[in-house]
């Protein structure tokens, strides 16, 4: 439920009312407009009657949230949430997500190398890459395909950040890792782990950047309730990412739901971004599906890079040489003039 103070309600009014909210059971999430207040109240209000805020004369007016996904809901937040990543870190380029702009992440599936990792990190950053992947743990289908470098990933990861400046996104896969997390710019929750709901919870305590990923089988309304869950845990700071479902048909890895793209742009306030290489799994279709989830409205487009895909220890198949990727860039920065963003 959402209560709208009037314009120039006291602070006083506004904070005993607020502590009335507490006292009724309810979180409250609190947004200063321009000119009003908004209330967010969070716990079951299914027992309360709209009607008995608005006797209050300093309401101006309550709304139930048919969306159970309060504060991922654009009508809670009207306005698109940015987020600052590596801000304020030195010799760290910082970037920012969900301005109007497009932010392209790129980088191996997984860290196999120091060798490997530098050199594909510094080949994307001159093609116009402003975030660097790269895996240190793995979630693979069978138990005997590489699980990735672990906690030397992380550090050959946090070498290439310092050798480049670019921030760094990497996923995790369980609390226990938590702590090797701490200098990690985003924490990647993968398509497998977005309905680890204890993961989700112990996220809304961390201050990195949460990059979700739509999981295989999962509606988009569950990946807003999955985002729910980390910002209803206290960490506001999370980035929606379509990454392909699971369809009947297998002429592609997945099937790109593009549409999820505007759907959630209108239904969320939180940035969006596509991986077109895990969704088509065909390194020579990612160019084109970049470019589309770019039209379709993605605040961000994350690509596998690697400097050897036939030699590569985890989804080479759908990795982009640089040579290509810096052809993909050139591609999205003319889409993103023509749809007045800049790259
Ligand atoms: C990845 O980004 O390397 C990955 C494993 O992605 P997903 O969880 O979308 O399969
Ligand atoms: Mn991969």
């Amino acid at each position: 439920m959402i209560v709208v103070l009037k314009p120039n309600t006291p602070s006083q009014t506004e904070n005993e009312f607020i502590d009335h909210l507490k006292s009724l059971g309810f979180n409250v999430h609190i947004s200063h407009g321009i000119d009003h207040t908004i209330l967010g109240l969070i716990g079951d209000t299914s027992r309360i009657q709209p009607e008995s805020f608005i006797v209050y004369d300093f309401v101006d007016n309550v709304m139930r949230v048919q969306a159970p996904y309060k504060m991922a809901s654009r009508s809670f937040h009207p306005d698109n949430t940015s987020i600052q990543i590596g801000e304020g870190l030195p010799n760290v380029l910082p970037c920012t997500i969900g301005d109007g702009n497009i932010v392209v992440i790129a980088g191996p599936c997984s860290i196999e190398s120091e060798e490997q990792l530098i050199s594909i990190a510094q080949e994307v950053k001159k093609s116009g890459a402003r975030l660097l992947r790269g895996g240190a743990f793995k979630p693979r289908t069978s138990p005997y395909s590489f699980q990735g470098l672990g906690s030397k990933g992380i550090e050959l990861l946090l070498s290439a950040k310092k050798a480049t400046g670019l921030p760094v996104v990497t996923e995790l896969m369980s609390i226990t890792q938590l702590d090797l997390f701490n200098d990690i710019d985003v924490i990647q929750i993968g398509a497998r782990n977005m309905q680890n709901f204890d993961l989700l919870k112990e996220l809304g305590g961390c201050k990195n950047t949460i990059l979700l990923k739509r999981g295989l089988a999962n509606t988009v309304k569950e990946l807003l309730m999955s985002a729910e869950y980390i910002m209803a845990a206290g960490n506001s700071n999370v980035i929606l990412c379509e990454r392909g479902i699971r369809t009947f048909d297998s002429y592609t890895r997945n099937t790109l739901d593009l549409s999820a793209v505007p759907f959630l742009k209108r239904e969320s306030h939180l940035p969006v971004v596509v991986d077109p290489s895990h969704a088509c799994g065909m390194s020579w279709m990612v160019p084109t599906l970049a470019a589309s989830s770019l039209v379709a409205g993605a605040d961000g487009i994350m690509i596998e890079v690697h400097n050897k895909p036939e030699c590569a220890l985890c989804d080479g198949e759908q990795s982009l040489t640089p040579a290509q990727f810096d052809t993909v860039m050139s591609r999205l920065k003319k889409y993103a003039a023509v749809e007045d963003k800049t790259l």
